[in-house]
């Protein structure tokens, strides 16, 4: 090891370049990977992340010394480290832009800033200069630590003795408040902890048996209400207590405050949270006490599962199916696979717990990569809601905005009369409008792609945004010859206006993006839970983990909302949405109904959804999905070129798909050799949100049984047009979920 004295480091600026340092001799062996250290960069120093300690070689430049190592960080998990190398090879991005997705706020900062605070260094091994100094150590000594512009004006010209004892290490900067005093232990608070019915100590026996024994991938497959929560809180206490950490990934922000507020009850003061919401600062402090081991628990949506948690000892999924996991913008990664590499790499259990849970992981499960565990029983056997649907062909809508059947009005009139409440949910997201047959019921889809075709103005036809087949808008359906084809697609606000007019007694609220954005979503849901509204109008965000107990009715509006939605996972999506939002009817005394609006009510995601049969759909959709050739049957990833000039997005699309063609090719993944060839590229096609910011966006699908060769492929494609020349940007996205 003599001769390792050159660094690889990860500098935490915000461009979060590699740069390369040698390491003077009286650093060699405190520069080790994971540390940080402190390096000259042109005129200034910034802190920076050892990636790598190497011997010299001769692509290196002339190198400069490391300047000092951080002692007051601990180095990081080096599973961690592991993790971040994987997810720069696997998702085609470099090492940098995946820390940097992993931590914002360690890159955001450039120290010192005007809040930091001055604390005594830790070297002691000179002599200060002047009085001056002396006066200036002794005062921040005496407080333990100084606010940065405190200390400034101690003494006359402070600012530059200030400046001059940091520059020789007598005094350190510290970013942030403290973190709070170090949490006693495992001794939590006592909590009136529920006894586990049979179906969660006969789970719990199993995850049990494995912590502390390596990795171990789990599905927790419990119905809706049948206490996965407290199955997680149970493993948490046995890793806590063998004095291990533990991460907890949930879908959503809003529902982090929920789990949050439970998680700290029984854990007291060892949890952390960790989201894009937080202040920066609060949130390097929440990674701070992490990292030095005060914080064993990490909760969080996606980025938490980069928390430098110290002997990880357990990684929970919490709704292991829900696309929010996937990272849609920057760095595109999916949360719930990363989980599962994190807690291979740290050698601990993971556990992905779902009502509904995802093709992905049930294919998993049965390919015997992961162990299925169910939670067939509601708590306190509480019965199913049920589910009825109202078949729209017969029962045609009625009122001025024709939204509502006659059957979902008078459900709805019954349950406000009684004094509960309902939840109306429109199946919609962000996007969607599509032709159906009001005859027969029929989406029109593509004939290459079997995805629903979307409808487009300009000009006005219906196109396909996987292969770009394209067709006018038909006047008759192509299945059963009807005039009765209409374009449907329609928002909470009609509804909410509408349901207003039609039921007497009703006290509306409106639960959205739009609303939700508005910061409104808390006292929305408080409002909804205190009686101040009785019907709540929403979109998926309704769906989600909240429980009410005086809700009885959920009325969905239109299945075909998301059923007809441009993607090979509508039936997914659709059976997951109408299972979630049907498990907010009937938890608390009194039972739930659901009424599903549909054209189609023989369709098998809605039947199976009904049915609260789970398996039974998993087992059909996987077939077609095989069939088909998607996923998890076959690897996707996905190529936007997008530019202003249409002409140069459709150009460079081209481009992308000859060269992702030659390098498949080359990789023995080619595109020949017709159905059995090992890859296929769909498109260029038009993007189903064709332009987005004034540029047009254009789609390139990759669809493979060769995963590796794929990744070669992409990073060959990535080396040669990296995110894309003068106007125009490419952006790969592996294992893509929203192909809009
Ligand atoms: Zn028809
Ligand atoms: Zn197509």
């Amino acid at each position: 090891m003599a001769d390792h004295h050159v660094a690889d480091v990860l500098l935490l600026l915000p461009l979060a370049q590699l740069y390369t340092y040698s390491i003077p001799e009286r650093l060699r062996g405190k520069v080790r990977r994971g540390v940080q250290v402190d390096c000259p960069v042109r005129t200034r120093r910034a802190h920076g992340l050892v990636l790598k300690v190497r011997p010299p070689s001769p692509a290196d430049p002339p190198l400069v010394d490391v300047a000092e190592v951080v002692t007051t960080r601990p180095p990081w998990p080096e599973d961690l480290l592991e993790l971040l190398d994987f997810v720069s090879t696997y998702y085609v991005a470099r090492i940098g832009q995946v820390a940097r997705a992993a931590m914002p706020s360690l890159f955001a900062r450039r120290s010192p800033k005007p809040e930091a605070w001055v604390r005594i260094a830790t070297r002691p091994d000179k002599l200060p200069r002047s009085p001056k100094d002396v006066l200036v150590l002794e005062a921040v000594e005496a407080a333990g630590r100084l606010e940065l512009p405190a200390a400034r004006v101690l003494v006359p010209g402070g600012a530059d003795v200030v400046k001059r004892l940091l520059a020789r290490g007598f005094l350190a900067i510290e970013e942030e408040e403290a973190t709070p005093a170090p949490a006693p232990a495992a001794a939590a608070p006592v909590v009136v902890r529920p006894e586990p019915t049979t179906d969660q100590a006969a789970v719990l026996a199993q995850i049990g048996g494995a912590i502390g024994n390596g990795y171990k991938a789990f599905l927790l497959h419990g119905v809706t209400g049948s206490g996965k929560t407290e199955v997680y809180f149970r493993a948490i206490e046995q890793v806590v207590a063998a004095g291990r950490g533990a991460i907890v990934l949930v879908p959503e922000i809003a529902l982090t405050v929920e789990l949050r507020r439970h998680i700290e009850a029984r854990f007291g003061g060892i949890v952390a949270v960790l989201h894009s919401a937080m202040a920066q600062g609060q949130r390097a402090a929440a990674w701070d006490a992490a990292l030095a081991g005060r914080m064993r628990i990490v909760v969080g949506p996606r980025s938490a599962v980069f928390a430098p948690v110290r002997d990880l000892g357990l990684v929970v999924v919490d709704e292991e199916h829900e696309t929010t996991y996937k990272q849609e913008e920057g760095l595109r990664y999916n949360a719930r696979d990363v989980a599962m590499v994190r807690a291979k790499m740290a050698g601990c259990p993971v556990v992905l717990g779902s009502a509904t849970p995802s093709l992905e992981t049930f294919q998993n499960a049965h390919a015997g990569k992961v162990t299925y565990l169910s939670m067939p029983h509601r708590v306190r056997e509480r019965p199913m809601p049920e589910v009825r649907f109202v078949d729209l062909r017969y029962e045609p809508p009625v009122g001025a905005e024709r939204l509502f059947s006659r059957p979902l009005l008078d459900a709805l009139s019954a349950t406000i009369g009684r004094g509960e409440s309902a939840i109306l949910f429109i199946n919609r997201r962000g996007f969607g409008r599509f032709v159906v047959c009001s005859a027969c019921g029929a989406p029109i889809s593509c004939p290459n792609c079997s995805i629903t075709l979307t409808h487009h103005v300009k000009p006005d036809r219906l196109a396909c945004h996987y292969c770009d087949h394209q067709v006018p808008v038909p006047e008759r359906c192509p299945g059963c010859g009807s005039s009765e084809v209409a374009i449907y697609g329609f928002g909470t606000e009609r509804v909410e206006d509408e349901v207003g007019r039609l039921v007497r007694g009703v006290r509306c609220a409106r639960l959205d993006a739009d609303t939700a954005s508005a910061g409104g979503i808390d006292a929305i849901l408080a409002g909804f839970r205190r009686g101040d509204s009785n019907v709540l109008v929403g979109t998926q965000i309704v769906a989600k983990g909240h429980d009410f107990p005086m809700v009885t009715l959920v009325g969905v509006l239109l299945a075909e909302q998301s059923l007809a939605f441009p993607d090979f996972r509508a039936a997914e999506r659709t059976f997951q949405l109408l299972t979630q939002v049907a498990g907010r009817a009937g938890r608390g005394e009194t039972p739930g109904q659901v009424v599903i609006q549909t054209f189609e009510p023989g369709q098998y995601a809605l039947r199976f959804a009904a049915a609260h049969d789970f398996l039974g759909f998993a087992v059909v959709e996987n077939r077609i999905r095989r069939e088909r050739g998607y996923p998890p049957h076959s690897h996707l990833a996905a190529i936007e070129v997008s530019s202003p000039d249409p002409a140069e997005a459709s150009r460079a699309a081209d481009e992308v798909r000859d060269y992702l063609d030659q390098f498949l090719t080359l990789e023995g993944a080619g595109t020949r050799g017709g159905p059995a060839a090992a890859s296929a590229i769909l498109g260029p096609a038009l993007a189903a949100i064709e332009r987005i910011k004034g540029r047009t966006r254009m789609q390139v699908l990759v669809k493979t049984r060769r995963r590796a060769a794929l990744n070669r492929a992409l990073w060959r494609l990535y080396k040669l047009v990296g995110p894309g020349r003068g106007r125009t940007r490419i952006r790969i996205d592996v294992d893509p979920v929203s192909l809009l």
